[in-house]
């Protein structure tokens, strides 16, 4: 999943990144609301963690102006400001949960959990295509009943290609899906992801096709065709 993390205080920044990374989820993270307001505008996140006291513009404000244009990702409200006209005023405003810092990093796991879970279970709880099944905000997968093992790339990757499915998915896309802005991809690393994927897939019915100059499809190989 990729999630959007607007936080000015760096030492509470560096914690719910690296715990938002060790649970596998590409992380971008601002510090001021201006640029939280420029992120989700160019790019679609699975969810937005935000804090209310930011600089040049408040969290409330980045808050209504997402809410405002249609945006409909979850958003967990991280803030110092307590009290019950605040927590009342915060979901009005279209947040989906609200935390007081400061907080154990396990509650604040948990209701990430719970927030990618409902957003999935409004969508689709389970992707399936062939004998593949996903479950997106678990990260996990198995081919029929057996557990696939994929590293975090691998899985971004896969669930990439499986929520696009029945469409091509482009290089651009899948690298932009698997990167956040610290961490980069180059295309030898995607080349060398789907080299994996699609090891890993073998014999299981469903592959990766390279549709040649416009991207990748994951589909069902059929039965008794060849496939390359
Ligand atoms: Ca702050």
């Amino acid at each position: 999943m990729r999630i959007l993390l607007a936080e000015d205080d760096p030492s509470i920044a560096d914690g719910i990144c690296a715990s938002l990374r060790h649970s596998n989820h590409a992380v971008d993270h601002v510090a001021n609301g201006q640029l939280a307001d420029a992120a989700l505008r160019e790019h679609d996140y699975d969810l937005l963690v935000l804090d209310l006291g930011l600089p040049q513009l408040d969290g409330s404000d980045v808050l209504r102006r997402l809410r405002g244009r249609g945006g409909h990702a979850p958003v967990l409200v991280v803030t110092a400001r307590d009290g019950l006209d605040e927590r009342i005023r915060v979901l009005d405003l279209g947040a989906d949960d609200f935390l007081v810092k400061p907080f154990a990093l396990a509650e604040f796991e948990a209701r990430v959990r719970a927030l990618l879970r409902r957003r999935s279970s409004q969508g689709v709880p389970e992707l399936r295509i062939g004998r593949l099944r996903l479950d997106l905000p678990g990260h996990r997968a198995w081919l029929g009943d057996e557990p696939l093992e994929l590293t975090a790339r691998e899985f971004g990757l896969l669930e990439a290609l499986a929520t696009r499915a029945d469409r091509v998915t482009s290089r651009a896309q899948l690298i932009e899906a698997l990167c956040s802005w610290d961490e980069e991809l180059t295309d030898n690393g995607l080349d060398i992801a789907i080299h994996r994927l699609r090891r890993k897939l073998e014999g299981s019915g469903t592959g990766v096709r390279t549709i040649r100059g416009l991207g990748y499809l994951l589909e069902e190989i059929p039965a008794s065709g060849g496939h390359a």
